[in-house]
């Protein structure tokens, strides 16, 4: 398998993406989770900072996700919230749900039987603490930064409609919040980080499927 971490904005969820297609592999986004929780949360008139009535939503979560690369969704029982759980109200929510341990765990096992359960020849995961808790023993442990500058000038040109400022704003105070929980700016031992900052999407995307070629032939 292929671990891949990464900060807001660093381009790790299309490059993730689209690295498991070229490869033939599955693909799994964990960020999904942690949003799908968040707008759980929000939707149940749960208090997001309210940690014992967020891990009391475990329970009842059902989330389902799609680890085909052409087959995207996230789903919370029957509703689809692939779109829902990228809107700036759930993304400054996630930060606080992320950092409570029993969330951790408990998505850490889920994402861990979401690995076994693969019928492809491998799978590409995407996160913060993949190469370091959720499988440190993958194959291919891959950090992917770029500039700060750079991730939010990509991240804004994804949301259109909304300022870049307030696009920055907000993903250098996700990063801030999330890197208290999990250090995914340094590479951990083992680990080769992938700077994108100077190069395109497809760059970047043979750079992680030439190092997986390598790593594993
Ligand atoms: O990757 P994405 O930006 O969708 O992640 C959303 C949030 O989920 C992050 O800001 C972080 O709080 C949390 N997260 C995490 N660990 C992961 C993946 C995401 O804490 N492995």
């Amino acid at each position: 398998m292929v671990a891949i971490d990464g900060p807001a904005g660093s381009g790790k969820s299309s490059v993730s993406k689209a690295s498991a297609r070229e490869l033939g592999f599955d693909y799994q986004d964990t960020g999904a989770a942690y949003r799908a929780l968040a707008w759980f949360a929000l939707a149940s008139g749960v208090d997001p900072h309210d940690s014992a009535m967020v891990v009391g939503l475990l329970e009842g979560f059902g989330y389902a996700i799609g680890t085909d690369p052409d087959d995207y969704f996230v789903r919370v029982g029957d509703t689809d919230v692939s779109d829902a759980i990228r809107e700036p109200r759930v993304s400054a929510a996630v930060s606080a749900i992320a950092r409570v341990p029993e969330v951790r765990h408990y998505l850490v096992a889920l994402f861990r039987s979401i690995i076994a359960d693969t019928d492809r020849p491998g799978i590409v995961v995407e996160g913060r603490d993949i190469t370091t808790v959720v499988a440190p023993d993958a194959a291919v442990r891959i950090l992917l930064t770029a500039d700060e500058e750079v991730r939010m000038a990509r991240r804004s040109a994804e949301l259109s409609g909304h300022s870049a400022e307030a696009v920055g704003e907000q993903l250098a105070s996700r990063d801030r919040q999330d890197s208290r929980v999990v250090d995914f700016l340094n590479a951990a031992e083992g680990v080769t980080t992938i700077d994108s900052t100077h190069l395109d999407f497809d760059q970047t995307v043979s750079a992680v499927v030439e190092l997986v070629r390598l790593r594993t032939a």
